[in-house]
């Protein structure tokens, strides 16, 4: 069966070995450039021991288990066995997987098939997917030519420009012709500005959009878009030429279009319209606020008597991509899925080096890691920004949410202009995994304030302090206490003290979640500050919070002793 399906591709000579199964597999191993092994991987181990040469030069070797469970790449991994062993697996079904052990699989390349899929890349060369995908994964050199920096996952380190290799991936959005071995992803990088007039037909529009296209040796396939003026939205002929080609269609009001700066404006347009360009202007505006399309190809007329149509080309920018990623308190099962395949659609990540070492395995080999100490915040933020402003995937991280007492405000801050997309991976927050740790410590109504002096006055944080104290909230300490900040929580607690019962509860957890945590839980009477740093969380309850049990909890019950 096996021989048949893999003979059966036309790729492979195969040959059936049979016999004395030691006698056998040498031979095979002798003769051809890879083996499949239906022996145990110990009993394949023994009998090619003494054959083994250089890894380049031997036939890579795959075991097969007698239940068909495992196809196991055993030998020669990148040079072919890890492909060898999926293609078995492949033929024996979803029963069976393939056992790949070299690094960069096991930590997972970016899968071609699917690459820039959600940025809206085409593939032009869909055949050399399996070829090219094979050799990214084998880790075998392969070109890579980008026309731009796309917000695309990380690549691994042998897919490069100038990396020498049988293969080339090619992102552009230029109508080249096929070349052998390169696999082209074309990017919706292209908006055609068109101005038609009234009854143009949609053959004399599809013409001048497609001799502007050629101007500037454009594919068809990178239009994301037509564009026109507002008052052309129901223009039979500009509709019927869009949905011909599978094209969305963008209107602008002639104000918006009369902004944008242009090579060829005309007067005559400008008296009809409103805006002294259609076609242009249409090609190179991105909606309010964004950045300008680069225009590539000016105004090209119909070349038809009618001379009924214009059409101009803009190249978008591509817009990098901003995720703001918590990594939750610590524990790895804290982490959200949705971080995690966040963290794998990056191609930069930023952050402190002590969370970025927690999450090293989880990144795709080839991504960029920029790691930094302590401080520097606000750099470190604003860092991010500006790669993200390159056109690359950039993906920030902070430990419990991203948002709270963290990086994506003051990166938020500096993204100030709509020109990078950003979007944010919530994480468990300290309170919560602390109140979790301590019982139900946040069963009612919760505020949390830091007693980090550092960015906020202390009288600011006093009067929060008061009012949480008036309002018997249950009050999650943040950034409790430091070496230099040793006794803004022993003052937090007085003015909390003097508006609630001794016995009141309350907890403290160090290192929630990790594999040093500890917690406590006492009554505010007799809890000493001193247990307390900056690793810990310190939860205060109301004047309905209990001990039970050992446990913190605050009552959800609406019977309040008012
Ligand atoms: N963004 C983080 C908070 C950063 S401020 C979050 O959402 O959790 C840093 C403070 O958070 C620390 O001083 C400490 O008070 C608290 N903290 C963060 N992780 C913690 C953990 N695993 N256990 C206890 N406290 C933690």
């Amino acid at each position: 069966m096996l021989a048949a399906a893999l003979g059966g591709s036309g790729q492979w000579d195969v040959r059936v070995y049979s016999g004395s199964v030691g006698e056998a597999l040498r031979a095979a191993f002798a003769e051809c450039s890879a083996v499949v092994s239906f022996l145990a991987t110990g009993a394949t181990v023994r009998v090619l021991a003494p054959v083994l040469g250089d890894k380049t030069t031997d036939p890579a070797v795959v075991c097969v288990d007698e239940a068909r469970r495992f196809a196991i790449a055993l030998l020669g991994g990148h040079h072919g066995a890890n492909d060898l062993a999926r293609r078995v697996a492949d033929v024996f079904g979803p029963g069976c997987q393939a056992v790949v052990t070299t690094a960069s699989d096991a930590i997972g390349v970016a899968a071609l098939d699917g690459f820039g899929a959600d940025l809206g890349f085409g593939v032009a060369d869909p055949e050399l997917l399996a070829p090219v995908g094979a050799a990214v994964l084998s880790g075998s050199p392969v070109n890579l030519l980008v026309d731009r920096q796309w917000p695309l996952p990380a690549l691994p380190p042998n897919v490069c420009s100038d990396a020498g290799g049988a293969y080339t991936i090619a992102i552009s959005d230029l109508a080249d012709e096929p070349a052998e071995r390169t696999l082209r992803y074309r990017p919706p990088s292209l908006v055609v500005g068109v101005g038609a007039s009234r009854g143009a037909s949609a053959d004399e529009i599809l013409e001048t959009i497609d001799a502007a296209l050629a101007a500037g040796n454009l594919s068809a396939v990178s239009v994301a878009r037509l564009a026109s003026l507002d008052i052309k939205a129901s223009e039979p002929g500009l509709v019927e030429a869009a949905a011909r080609r599978g094209w969305p269609v963008e209107f602008y009001p002639a104000a918006q279009l009369a902004q944008v700066p242009v090579p060829n404006p005309s007067p005559v347009v400008s008296a009809s319209t409103g805006t002294a360009s259609v076609a242009e202007a249409a090609a190179r505006y991105d909606g309010p606020g964004r950045p300008l399309a680069d225009l590539v190809v000016e105004k090209v007329k119909s070349a038809r008597a009618t001379a009924m149509a214009t059409a101009a080309v803009g190249r978008l920018r591509p817009r990098g991509r901003l995720a703001l990623i918590g990594l939750g308190p610590g524990a790895r099962d804290l982490l959200a899925p949705r971080a995690v395949e966040e963290l794998r659609r990056a191609a930069v990540v930023v952050g402190l080096d002590q969370y970025l070492a927690q999450i090293g395995d989880l990144l795709r080999p080839g991504t960029q890691v920029v790691a930094s100490g302590l401080g520097a915040e606000e750099e470190r933020a604003r860092g991010a920004v500006e790669l993200a402003r390159t056109g690359q995937a950039v993906a920030l991280v902070g430990s419990g949410d991203a948002g709270v007492y963290a990086m994506a405000s003051p990166a938020l801050d500096y993204a100030d202009r709509d020109d990078i997309d950003v979007l944010c991976v919530p994480g468990v927050t300290a309170a919560t995994a602390a109140s979790n740790v301590l019982g139900a410590a946040l069963g009612h109504d919760h505020c949390a304030i830091s007693l980090s002096d550092l960015h906020t006055p202390w009288p600011v944080i006093e009067r929060r302090v008061r009012a949480a104290a008036e309002g018997d909230f249950v009050v999650s300490f943040y950034n409790p206490r430091s070496r230099q900040r040793d006794w803004q929580l022993g003052a937090a607690l007085e003015i909390l003290a003097a508006r609630r019962p001794p016995g009141t509860p309350i907890g403290w957890v160090r290192n929630a979640s990790r594999a040093d945590q500890s917690y406590g839980v006492t009554t505010l009477d007799l809890f000493d500050p001193a247990v307390v740093d900056m690793y810990t969380v310190v939860i205060v309850g109301c004047s309905q919070s209990r001990i039970v049990a050992g446990r913190f909890v605050t009552p959800r019950g609406y019977t309040w002793a008012a």
